[in-house]
């Protein structure tokens, strides 16, 4: 498939001066047309500023500092970096080609309005030739499309439960059609049959309309279950990506490793990983080396001074969609146990 978003060293620093919060550093990685691309790691490892980043969505004192984000359209022939696009580029490709759906969203519907009006003023801001019975119509259909009776459309925020509150804002970003969705932590705040029942949603829309989603959550296994291909981030770098079965048969990067036999917390305070001692670098002072070598239980002299680069395996030929980040990427980690390996 052909790629519709190309991400490329991007990096983002919060604040500007030597106290700049090193957020994102060289972030490297392809979206492509109808891919499910899994985004994983830590808490504060950078993925929502990923996601803000490449959207250009990147609230202050964000500061995008370097890098490309390419898109390119497989419905006509518009290709252009997001980075460098006017106002009125952005504008008209936001929610049209790109849609996020962000951490918490469901909580961000206003709660004065009917869902039915935050529907159709969505709709218009963009298809402002469109009369308001074909919007009507349109915020029906987009609420049955994600299980939600259409005559909901009269309820207010607080009428809906929670898992009905986050359909709608999956149904508020697939308004457009876009080509690509971003769901940051959609589901986490939901009870795990809810979370089951959107997440199975969602896939089916995906092969039934066709965009690619970038899906980002705490849970590794949930992605080798449901993603196409995984990429693992941390201290703000891409450290693994690889397709689903790939993961699945091994991890190469020990941290990759340690997420995926351990379950980090979803929220609140830091904790140690299970496999992992040890807890992220501060991202104002990064050792010189890689970010992980403190933590790392294989880490020789050498990845205390080497800044290792996301690279193809010793393996490349048998595994040609994985790149790592770690100086001794050829070392076989143990696959994942069995018991990982859930399916519904
Ligand atoms: P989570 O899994 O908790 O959502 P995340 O991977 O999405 O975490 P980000 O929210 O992208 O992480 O944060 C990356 C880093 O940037 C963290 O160290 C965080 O403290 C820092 N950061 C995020 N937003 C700001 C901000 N507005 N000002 C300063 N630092 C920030
Ligand atoms: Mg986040």
């Amino acid at each position: 498939n052909q790629p519709v978003l190309e991400i490329r060293n991007l990096s983002v620093d919060y604040g500007y001066d030597d106290t700049a919060i090193r957020a994102l550093r060289g972030v490297d990685l392809t979206l492509h047309a109808g891919e499910v691309l899994g985004l994983a790691g830590e808490s504060g490892c950078g993925k929502s500023t990923l996601a803000y980043a490449a959207t250009r969505l990147l609230p202050p004192p964000g500061l995008i500092t370097g890098g490309e984000v390419v898109f390119t359209s497989t419905r006509d022939d518009r290709r252009f970096d997001l980075l460098r696009a006017d106002d009125r580029l952005l504008r008209a490709s936001r929610w049209e080609d790109t849609a996020i759906v962000f951490q918490g969203a469901m909580n961000s519907l206003n709660p004065v309005y009917r869902i039915g009006r935050q529907l159709t003023d969505a709709i218009a801001a963009h298809r402002p030739r469109q009369s308001a019975a074909e919007r009507t119509a349109r915020a029906h259909e987009l609420l049955e499309l994600v299980g939600i009776p259409g005559d909901r459309l009269r309820s207010y925020p607080h009428q809906l439960s929670g898992g009905m509150r986050q359909r709608v804002m999956i149904a508020m970003a697939l308004a457009l059609e876009p080509q690509i969705v971003i769901m940051d932590e959609p589901t986490t705040a939901l009870d795990v049959v809810v979370q089951r029942q959107i997440i199975q949603q969602l896939m089916r829309l995906r092969t039934e309309l066709g965009f690619a989603v970038v899906f980002i959550t705490h849970d590794v296994s949930l992605l080798i279950e449901l993603a196409d291909r995984i990429a693992v981030m941390y201290a703000g770098q891409i450290i693994e990506d690889a397709t689903a079965v790939e993961m699945y048969r091994a991890p190469r990067h020990p941290y990759t490793d340690g997420l995926l036999h351990s379950f980090p917390p979803l929220h609140g305070p830091r904790q140690e990983l299970g496999g992992i001692p040890g807890s992220p670098p501060d991202l104002m002072a990064l050792p010189s080396g890689c970010a992980f070598a403190p933590r790392c239980r294989f880490a020789f002299d050498r990845c205390r001074t080497d800044q290792p680069v996301l690279t193809k395996t010793a393996l490349g030929d048998e595994e040609p969609h994985r790149r790592v980040a770690c100086l001794q990427h050829d070392r076989d980690v143990t696959a994942i146990p069995d018991s990982l390996m859930v399916r519904h």
